[in-house]
């Protein structure tokens, strides 16, 4: 194994990494040396730069499949495609995800369902399909990207709470169960990062409060979390190598906050 490129035979599939988070995490393993299947939405022009930039890091071969998260059959069809193109899955990292705010007697049905869809239930789905490979090989990484909000609740985004409890609790299971092999599962749950995500919040407090931008992500912050500061997907990132790396063959189970000490309180 190259020290300048430790993850230079492995293949990392990521959900939902043509933004944000995703995306992060991403170009921290692709930096690492490791092929990288990308998955979500976006312009195709987009994806094509994203394509080239991930490549030019290390020149090892990038991928995009475009399974929509809530569809079993797509996902389903990702896990074969990273399989059959790349050669195998050593990492899977559970990130895709949405996100709704409203008072729980508002909440609108499908939005309920999408977010249990996307943010929990997809992965189940990657999880059973690609597990089978990783202990056939002998080596598996699965990182769930919970949040704050799978240790802690906050007010108006019931579906969303439910869904990073229930991947905190799908991780800790699956790690159990794995837990006489090599493969291991994790949960990392950041506080807020600036992302698109979390700009929707930040733009819809603005103009409730009548406050400009920069007032309003303040707001945001002082409201949950200590630090007073963003986490960066850069810094995920590298908590993500890290679960990678052999150093972490105990880690086993853990939701690992990386929240600016907002779950500290
Ligand atoms: P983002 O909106 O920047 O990115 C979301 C990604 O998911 C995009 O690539 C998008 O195309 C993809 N996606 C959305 N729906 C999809 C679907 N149906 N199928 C396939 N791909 C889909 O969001 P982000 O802030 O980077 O969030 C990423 C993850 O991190 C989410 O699970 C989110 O809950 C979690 N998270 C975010 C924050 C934060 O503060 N931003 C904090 C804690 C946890």
């Amino acid at each position: 194994m190259s020290q300048a490129n430790p993850f230079r035979s492995k293949v990392a599939l990521v959900t939902g990494s043509t933004s944000g988070i995703g995306l992060g995490i991403a170009r921290a393993l692709a930096e690492q040396g490791a092929d990288i299947m990308l998955n979500g939405f976006g312009e195709t022009s987009m994806i094509n730069g994203l394509i080239q930039e991930l490549s030019s890091m290390h020149g090892g071969r990038v991928l995009h499949h475009g399974a929509d998260m809530s569809k079993p059959s797509e996902i389903e069809d990702m896990i074969r495609a990273t399989e059959s193109k790349l050669g195998r899955i050593d990492f899977l990292v559970n990130n895709a995800g949405i996100q709704h705010v409203s008072a729980i007697e508002d909440f609108p049905v499908d939005r309920w369902d999408a977010i249990i869809a996307i943010n929990l239930s997809s992965a189940f789905h990657t999880t059973r399909c690609a597990l089978p490979g990783m202990k056939k090989r002998g080596f598996g990484r699965i990182i769930n990207i919970a949040s704050a909000h799978g240790l802690v609740a906050s007010a108006n985004k019931s579906a969303y709470v439910a869904a990073k409890h229930g991947i905190v609790g799908l991780t800790k299971t699956v790690a159990l169960e794995c837990a006489s092999t090599p493969v291991t599962c994790n949960a990392i749950c950041p506080g807020w990062v600036l992302t698109p995500l979390v700009q929707k919040q930040v733009d819809a407090r603005a103009a409730e409060k009548k406050i400009s931008n920069d007032d309003a992500k303040r707001d945001l912050l002082a409201e949950k979390q200590p630090s007073g500061e963003f986490v960066t997907p850069e810094q995920l990132g590298q908590l993500a190598v890290f679960f990678c790396s052999d150093a972490a063959t105990q880690v086993r189970g853990v939701a690992w906050a990386m929240d600016g000490g907002w779950t500290a309180q």
